[in-house]
């Protein structure tokens, strides 16, 4: 019998989030979480999909060894555990692939070594992706692990958009360039809006808003992505839940030198207690709508804020792409915040765009038009998906040799 389910880890510096597909007809069996391991109180949620039980461990589990030892005991008992002939490969999310990784690739000590070389560009993320990686491999040493990464899919952006207008020797050196994260999200949806059109990637231009706590927007090109809003980290680019986005480089020097603050802090406040928060107080857009519904001013200009970066980005892609076939709106804020997407859209008539108010309004979790028939540039709300989206890419890889 051949083998054709796929585990997606996606490991966190404290979680561990998976999902076990059988990529047959891309159906999943089971999905969960590990939350706040290492501490006294971790917890597993398990759900099992075609029984729609689930299951929940709360107590103390120690590392991500533990915690992968734990999901495999609830797959077991679900009758799909890890030492079963059908299980092909684990598929591992890895946030920072450098220029080096441009597509999903088969571990070996070799490209966890490369993983390793870039954690001083990807310090919060890669040593938790290696973790998990680690931990598969030790569970399950005769399986194929493959790394997808969520630059990868930036790696085809022209040299002139990648590079920062510094000296190469001194970028080079230092790997200073704009890499772009969510790339497998922004992969999945540019694809799924093209089928959307009824058309192949390769025949259609997308503009990509992922809006989710993180945010970035990308210009796809007949399905290659050539410019992104992220850059060598995830903080440039679009107002985020708790990131700032572009700001001008000398507001870091402005706030060492006159406002005394360390390195470490304005790290910390540019990527932890910006963007909306920072603005208002609040990250999550649900209680910006509801405090700009009563009336509060403060939420008002966050929301302004965001949505005028928002218009900002959308209209430099429409330049970047030449022409423009969809607008996708995906993610936390993208899916379901009808408000952002008909304030994102506001005034674009004349660049093709509309927003139908009812369309848009009308809620749902399959990928949708909100655009009128009659606008030149459609508009479309595409849940991003991923995990299906890397288990699609780790059978592709192994799936053909299997
Ligand atoms: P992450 O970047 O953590 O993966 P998500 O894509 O899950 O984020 O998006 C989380 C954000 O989505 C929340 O912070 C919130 O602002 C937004 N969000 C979620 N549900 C809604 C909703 N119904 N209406 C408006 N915004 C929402």
């Amino acid at each position: 019998m051949t083998a054709t389910r796929v585990l997606v880890l996606n490991s966190g510096s404290s979680s561990l989030k998976y999902q076990l597909l059988d990529m047959r007809d891309a159906s999943r069996l089971a999905v969960g979480l590990v939350e706040r391991i290492g501490e006294q109180t971790s917890r597993l949620k398990h759900t099992c999909v075609s029984t729609g039980e689930t299951r929940e461990q709360n107590g103390p589990i120690a590392d991500h060894d533990a915690a992968l030892k734990a999901v495999a005991v609830e797959l077991a008992r679900d009758g799909v555990g890890l030492d079963s002939p059908d299980l092909l490969a684990i598929g591992h999310r890895v946030v920072h692939g450098g220029m080096f990784f441009t597509e999903p690739t088969v571990v070996d000590d070799g490209v966890i070594t490369e993983i390793e070389r870039l954690i001083p560009v990807a310090p919060l993320h890669n040593p938790a992706n290696l973790t998990g990686i680690r931990t598969a491999r030790a569970l399950r040493p005769d399986l194929p692990q493959v790394a997808v990464f969520d630059t990868a899919f930036h790696t085809t952006m022209p040299e002139s958009t990648a590079r920062y207008a510094i000296d190469p020797r001194l970028a080079d050196r230092y790997r200073v360039r704009r890499y772009g994260f969510h790339g497998t999200s922004h992969a999945y949806v540019s694809r799924r809006t093209a089928r959307l059109l009824g058309k192949e990637p390769s025949e259609v231009n997308v503009i990509v808003l992922h809006l989710g706590n993180g945010a970035s927007a990308s210009a796809v090109e007949k399905g290659r992505c050539v410019d992104t809003s992220m850059g060598l980290t995830p903080l440039e680019g679009l107002v985020m839940g708790t990131r700032s986005g572009d700001l001008d480089p000398a507001v870091i020097f402005h706030l060492a030198r006159v406002g005394g603050m360390s390195m470490d802090e304005i790290d910390t406040l540019l990527n932890k207690r910006s963007g909306l928060f920072g603005l208002c107080g609040d990250n999550d857009m649900r209680e910006i709508r509801r405090r700009i519904d009563e009336g509060d001013r403060e939420a008002a200009l966050a929301f302004d804020i965001y949505i005028h970066r928002l218009k900002k980005y959308i209209g430099a892609y429409y330049a970047v792409l030449g022409k423009v076939d969809a607008i996708a709106f995906t993610a936390g804020v993208g899916e379901n915040a009808a408000a952002v997407r008909q304030a994102a859209i506001a005034g674009l008539e004349g660049l093709g765009a509309l927003v139908d108010p009812e369309l848009n309004g009308a809620r749902g979790d399959e990928a949708r038009l909100i655009s009128p028939p009659s606008a030149r540039v459609a508009v479309a709300v595409v849940p991003t998906d991923e995990e299906l989206e890397i288990a699609t890419q780790t059978y592709a890889l192994v799936g053909k040799s299997n």
